[in-house]
């Protein structure tokens, strides 16, 4: 199956496009930093996932917190989707984008409120995923009060190890997240009775960007003996949520998602064989991650001591990525020019050493005022920015079938300021 790449050179032109939207206009109409998104790739993923599972009743919950654009959840939810959040806001995001989704919504975190488990409640959310014996005691006490009763999952650590970055990995029982498998059973037991609390499934998270599916498999295959456990102790469960964290190559020239969607695929329902009821998904990255690029200027091209420095007009705060996990965004110029292939470090103008995109990277050439991609920035980059040195954060466009859009307009100086008081 051939899939398509947003974001390649037109022919003869050879400038960069976003499906055939030329980035040069999108600048010329909204400026720079720019995030571009094709809705076009986001719906494709979201199919493959969905034609993956199709064998069995299940459910693909967006995790809202890779990019919860409202566009984008909007785009989401009406091809069925549902939603994984992780707090208070991203539920009014939801609410706002796609009220009719609010019923596909789970709810998963380590440290919900006490108001923000009320207003997930009264929205009728399908399930929370609770990760911890005094927050299902919380959650008792709200449904309570509230005379609903609230359906849950225990979010279990299988104590499965992912190889990938140590802060995106949470599945090993030293990391802050979910209840130790081993104690799942009792808690279950103990809960199950309870007039004011369903319990409805169970859920694992490993990690994020885990680009093998050894270790899926091996989490579902835990939890697939919990949940038999269970049955033999009388209490049915009626969902089981493998989580997020299938990875992506941001090295990527020869990525095939169809295929690796089909393997990660496999290797769940292989663990699952003999159960049969609904399957939750949440996958965040693999949707939207490819999908998007952030387009920015280059300002300067300075050279220190043996060193090439390119300072572009976006920086850390607009994608925090490369500073924060070390990690790798190809960055590739809209309009190649002649020349030769340098190798310079890619920075933005923040006060910060940390503030860098690319180190000792191997860049074809540009020149003050060229405008540069870095790739794969549609998971992680927007949600994750913020005001640093007083910033404005960039505006955002989305590409459909041919037609860019803008989603959100880019931040003033006015909005920044207006919550200050003098
Ligand atoms: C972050 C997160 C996800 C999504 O992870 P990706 O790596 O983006 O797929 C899914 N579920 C939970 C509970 C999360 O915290």
């Amino acid at each position: 199956m051939a899939l398509s790449r947003p974001f390649q050179y037109a022919q003869p032109k050879g400038a960069l496009c976003c499906g055939s939207v030329a980035l040069e206009g999108l600048v010329r109409r909204f400026g720079t930093p720019l995030y571009v998104y094709s809705a076009d790739q986001i719906v494709e993923r979201l199919g493959l996932f969905q034609q993956a599972f199709a064998g069995r009743e299940h459910l693909v919950c967006y995790a809202v917190k890779a990019n919860s654009a409202l566009a984008i959840l909007k785009l989401l939810a009406a091809r069925g989707a549902g939603f994984d959040i992780v707090s208070g806001g991203e539920l009014e995001r939801v609410r706002k984008a796609a009220p009719e989704a609010l019923s596909r919504v789970v709810f998963s975190g380590v440290g919900k409120t006490a108001a923000e488990i009320d207003l997930a409640i009264a929205a009728g959310i399908l399930e929370f995923n609770v990760e911890s014996e005094a927050e299902l005691e919380l959650l008792a006490a709200r449904a309570r009060r509230m005379k609903t009763r609230a359906r849950f999952a225990l979010r279990v650590n299988p104590d499965v190890f992912a190889e990938t970055h140590p802060y995106i990995s949470t599945g090993l029982r030293e990391h802050k997240f979910g209840i130790d498998i081993r104690r799942a059973l009792a808690l279950y037991k103990q809960w199950a009775g309870n007039r004011w609390l369903q319990a409805q499934g169970v859920s694992v998270h490993i990690g994020s960007q885990i680009r093998s599916a050894d270790p899926f498999g091996a989490a579902m295959e835990r939890v697939h003996k919990l949940v038999r456990q269970l049955a033999a102790a009388g209490i049915a469960l009626r969902s089981i949520d493998a989580g997020g964290g299938l990875g992506i190559d941001y090295h990527g020239c020869s990525f095939d998602a169809a295929a690796k969607v089909d393997e990660y695929a496999a290797a769940v329902q292989q663990a699952l064989k003999g159960f049969d009821g609904m399957l939750l998904l949440e996958p965040g990255r693999f949707l939207v991650a490819q999908a998007g690029a952030l387009v920015a200027r280059v300002l300067q091209v300075k050279r220190s001591g043996s060193k090439t420095f390119v300072i572009t007009d976006a920086a850390m705060n607009d994608l925090i990525r490369p500073a924060l996990y070390q990690a790798h965004h190809e960055i590739v110029p809209v309009t190649p020019r002649r020349g030769r292939v340098r190798v310079v470090d890619v920075v933005g103008p923040v006060c910060e050493s940390g503030d860098f995109f690319a180190r000792d990277r191997k860049l074809a050439p540009v020149e003050p005022g060229d405008l540069v991609a870095l790739l794969d920035a549609g998971a992680y980059g927007m949600v994750q920015s913020s005001n640093y040195n007083t910033r404005l954060r960039p505006a955002e466009v989305l590409v459909e079938r041919g037609k860019a859009r803008l989603i959100r307009r880019r931040e003033t100086i006015e909005d920044l300021l207006a919550p200050e008081l003098v």
